[in-house]
């Protein structure tokens, strides 16, 4: 932990930059293929869409758009929300639906609520950095399970709960950033050991609708209703949390996102968001209305989904192609990343010093491990770069593995 300006609180100690992130502000050199950041495919974003629904929203109701508006988050839009969770099996009411500014925010807010210094918190490892960065100010303790390329490992899942956690962050869908998903079984025998020892999942699900392989399988949230037996006309009471998020489905830019908790969580979240931001911004809840109403994300998706396949599957096969034996890799159905264990003894930070040389980027592992280890990980992101920047990208890490190894 690094001396901290004593200007500052003491939370600030667990709030620290990453030199990784410094190494990575050169991807901005021109030449160099990144596949380091976590970007939605820009070359795809509906501008013409976004513009239109934007000049509707102005001409009939600029009042609205531009004023204040309620902390819970524009009633039609958390509606359609619904509307659009009841077909994948959730049942929620508008008193379980708080829209957040992304759902980064979402997280920074639960753990606002939930988390007391020392609290334990069960991650699985690797997790994402970005959950562990909103986590850390509120000062948690971590328990790390294991994850295989079915997910979570179950069978070490209920010795970790027996040392007490307050909650269990999940991210069962194309996970950022292994890209595994967990199977069915898994995800059974996670809601129902969380439910025996009462132990709140937090499901971080931004990636269940970029699949472009296999069959949807039913979310932790789905899975509780049934196991609570909810009845869908009464709002949700159970104990799994999810987050999820317009920016793998639209845009990032307009940062919003959506929290599906039991109605005294939300009550809370809300009471939580206010003294953070009072509100998500009402123009840009409109603006994603406006596009969801005409059912637009129901054509757009599959277009994000053919991208990344195309995507995943040139990476796929140019990893074949030039990687050097002994080094594994995953095998995404969906969403952004795949992940690279490369032999024990080579260590990921010290390559990537050496691959920005050769104009090549990707996220060393080590920092989605909060306990420690996965040196000699990598996360490799498809969802941004032509599958020809992804070929030419991969030779040039290739050879430079070769070389090292
Ligand atoms: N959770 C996960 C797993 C993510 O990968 C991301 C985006 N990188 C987020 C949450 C945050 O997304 P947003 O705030 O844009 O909704």
């Amino acid at each position: 932990m690094h001396t901290r300006d004593q200007r500052f609180a003491r939370r600030t100690e667990r709030m620290q930059g990453s030199a990784i992130r410094e190494l990575l502000k050169v991807t901005e050199i021109p030449g160099t293929i990144s596949l380091a950041g976590g970007l939605p495919a820009s070359d795809i974003f509906p501008v013409q869409q976004v513009a239109e629904a934007t000049q509707r929203i102005l001409k009939n109701n600029p009042a609205q758009a531009l004023q204040y508006g309620t902390t819970e988050g524009y009633t039609p839009l958390r509606e359609l929300i619904i509307e659009r969770m009841r077909q994948k099996g959730i049942h929620a009411t508008v008193d379980n639906i708080l829209i957040v500014s992304g759902s980064q925010q979402g997280l920074d807010l639960i753990a606002k609520i939930l988390v007391d210094p020392n609290d334990r918190l069960l991650v699985e490892e690797p997790t994402y950095m970005g959950a562990l960065q909103a986590f850390n100010p509120y000062e948690p303790r971590y328990i790390a399970v294991r994850s295989d390329d079915q997910g979570i490992v179950t069978e070490e899942l209920e010795a970790a709960l027996q040392q007490g956690p307050k909650c269990l962050y999940a991210l069962p869908n194309f996970q950022n950033p292994s890209g595994v998903t967990y199977t069915l079984e898994r995800r059974q025998q996670l809601v129902e050991l969380a439910g025996r020892y009462n132990v709140t999942i937090l499901e971080d699900d931004p990636y269940s609708e970029l699949r472009f392989e296999g069959e949807h399988l039913p979310s932790l949230l789905a899975l509780e209703q049934q196991r609570v037996q909810q009845p869908p006309e009464r709002p949700y009471a159970g104990n799994v949390i999810q987050f999820n998020t317009f920016s793998k489905i639209l845009t990032p830019g307009l940062r919003l996102g959506w929290v599906v908790a039991p109605a005294e969580v939300i009550r809370m979240l809300v009471l939580a968001k206010q003294g953070t931001d009072l509100h998500t911004s009402t123009f840009n809840q409109l603006v994603a209305y406006e596009l969801m109403r005409d059912g637009f994300l129901e054509s757009h998706i599959p277009l994000i989904r053919e991208t990344y396949r195309q995507r995943c599957n040139a990476m796929l096969d140019a990893l074949e192609r030039y990687f050097p034996e002994g080094v594994r890799w995953t095998r995404p159905q969906g969403g952004m990343f795949l992940w690279v264990t490369l032999p024990e003894h080579i260590d990921a930070a010290q390559l990537l010093s050496r691959a920005l040389e050769y104009k090549i980027a990707f996220v060393p592992g080590a920092a989605f491990h909060p306990c420690g280890g996965g040196q000699n990980t990598m996360r490799l992101s498809f969802s941004s770069s032509s599958p020809e920047q992804i070929d030419e990208g991969i030779k040039r890490l290739g050879s430079l593995l070769k070389d090292t190894l």
